[in-house]
């Protein structure tokens, strides 16, 4: 049995199946992949375990050669691997280009600030100065990184990295529709001279990821839908194993009266139509106040007309490609259809374009909508834009945290404190003034949401201590005393004397510590 990328078919656990994987554009072959069977669970868990403590007593300076090494690998495989995202995703190389451009600077940044970050910290205790304390980042062991098909460099690069930068061993579960990205990535880390059994790949629906969870990992690292991230929590609060996960989000811009229409036009338009709107951080949300709503409407059109142009990535007019699969189509399509159906007014797209396999679908920009239309509600995953005219830019904001995603957002106007003050009342991981995504590719800042766009950060130093936890030592800096002070016994005199130091040393102010140290 096959399972295309086109048509999947539900997977048995046999090992013979393969994922072929076809362009979604031109439904061309370009390759496939065996499944990895539900029974191999165990076999990839022990594997990742056996490795896993050698890579990590073979310390940062050794994971730091294979990450420069990963970064060469990287690099020298640029084509490739933009080739490869633009053939399976159905993306303009551009787009995928700075895609690769964000991921190979994340590993840079985690090479120049990893000993710095993971260094121990040290603790002075005034009662106890003979001890010495100390706090290291301790790998969790494997961590299981289970990723979706809209970034499959990003969000697979960003997670492995720094648990492999940390000392954990890696298994990777991509999604079923970009196995030949994951595949080419996976050659990548081999490449770099990682020890066998730290990285594994393996392949096939979201069975296999439960079966894997099955196998209790030490993490889990999600990047997918909020449906399926509900699902891998449950799982892993029964085994209680920490989980990451990076979710879903219906993301809004705010324009207020005094923006650049023209910049916002721009910067609007490119925020929801980037990768055909299948990012987690699209503007699929526009609350735009009333007396500018109409004009910005038309600039965005114009925008689309004139720099928009669908098909398959390969062609090198398009900068605007198919949707992936099939399912996300229908789901866009389905939305705009029923907001329309109840009264949302379509200023341009709303249909599937003719060829390109069914896959390609028009910029959409529509106004007119409701809080109850699926579309003002759900996320789309598509290019579709909803314009909602609002009188005041608090009304905006009530708007935008009235739905329980929050992952980013943006605010367009020329006052800056006011934008500030404004994006500091909505409720998200990542807020932007007169820009939009932007964030997502410092490699310095964390990423994640709130609500039902996820919990844990990747990215940042906070994304490698993500992948850590933080184990404390304790040693005498001598000689040991013969007992501690805490110890039995308990005397009246440690009794007078503790008092004494909490009274002087918590004192507030010199007066009060002068007074406990002298008097009382
Ligand atoms: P998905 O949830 O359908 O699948 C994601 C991954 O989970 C796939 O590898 C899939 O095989 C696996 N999976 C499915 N069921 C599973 C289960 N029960 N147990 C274990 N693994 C399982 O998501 P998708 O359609 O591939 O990706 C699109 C979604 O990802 C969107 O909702 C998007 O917003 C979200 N996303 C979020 C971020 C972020 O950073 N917050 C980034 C990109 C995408």
């Amino acid at each position: 049995m096959t399972l295309a990328s086109q048509a999947p078919v539900h997977l048995n656990g046999q090992s013979n199946e393969v994922i072929i994987s076809t362009s979604p554009a031109t439904g061309r072959k370009l390759g496939e992949v065996r499944v990895t069977p539900l029974s191999e669970a165990p076999v990839v868990m022990q594997r990742a375990r056996d490795a896993q403590r050698a890579w990590f007593e073979a310390g940062l300076a050794f994971r730091l050669e294979v990450m420069r090494n990963w970064q060469e690998s990287l690099r020298r495989n640029f084509d490739r691997l933009v080739g490869m995202v633009v053939a399976e995703q159905g993306r303009p190389p551009f787009e995928a280009l700075t895609e690769f451009l964000a991921c190979i600077d994340l590993l840079a940044y985690y090479r120049s600030v990893a000993r710095r970050a993971l260094a121990p910290t040290y603790h002075f205790v005034p009662l106890d100065p003979h001890h010495r304390h100390w706090t290291v980042r301790q790998p969790y062991g494997v961590v299981l990184v289970i990723t979706p098909w809209n970034f499959p460099l990003m969000l697979t690069i960003t997670p492995i990295a720094a648990a492999l930068v940390t000392g954990n061993a890696v298994i990777l579960k991509p999604s079923e529709y970009s196995t030949q990205v994951g595949e080419l990535l996976a050659r990548t880390i081999r490449e770099s001279g990682i020890p066998e059994g730290v990285f594994q790949i393996v392949h096939g629906k979201g069975d296999l990821g439960a079966a894997l969870i099955e196998q209790n990992p030490d993490k889990i690292s999600f990047t997918g839908s909020t449906a399926t991230g509900r699902k891998i929590a449950m799982a892993a609060a029964e085994r209680l194993i920490p989980v990451t996960l990076e979710l879903g989000a219906k993301d809004a811009a705010l324009v207020l009266e005094d923006a650049d229409l023209d910049r916002a036009a721009h910067g609007i338009v490119w925020g929801a139509m980037f990768n055909a709107g299948q990012a987690c951080l699209s503007i699929e949300r526009a609350y735009v106040m009333r007396a500018v709503a109409e004009p910005l409407m038309q600039k965005m059109k114009a925008v689309i007309e004139k720099y928009i142009t669908v098909g398959a990535g390969e062609s090198p007019q398009v900068t605007m490609g198919t949707l992936t699969t099939q399912a996300q189509l229908e789901i866009v399509d389905r939305q705009v259809r029923e907001a329309v159906s109840r009264g949302a007014r379509l200023i341009c797209g709303g249909k599937v374009l003719e060829g390109h396999s069914g896959r390609a679908y028009a910029p959409t920009i529509l106004t007119d909508v409701t809080p109850e239309m699926r579309l003002m509600r759900e996320e789309t995953f598509g290019p579709v834009l909803a314009v909602v005219p609002i009188d005041r830019p608090e009304e905006g904001v009530q708007a935008i945290n009235a739905l329980s995603y929050g992952l980013t957002c943006s605010v367009w106007t020329r006052n800056r404190a006011r934008g500030i003050a404004l994006m500091e009342q909505i409720e998200v991981g990542h807020a932007s003034l007169n820009d939009h995504i932007i964030t997502s590719s410092v490699p310095q800042a964390p990423w994640g949401g709130v609500k039902y766009s996820g919990y844990g950060r990747s990215r940042g130093v906070e994304g490698l201590h993500d992948m850590t936890y933080a184990k404390v030592y304790s040693a005498e800096r001598f000689a040991p005393l013969p007992r501690e002070l805490f110890w039995y016994p308990y005397t009246p005199f440690k009794y007078t004397l503790l008092r004494r130091f909490i009274n002087v040393y918590y004192a507030t102010t010199w007066r009060e510590r002068l007074a406990a140290l002298f008097g009382r």
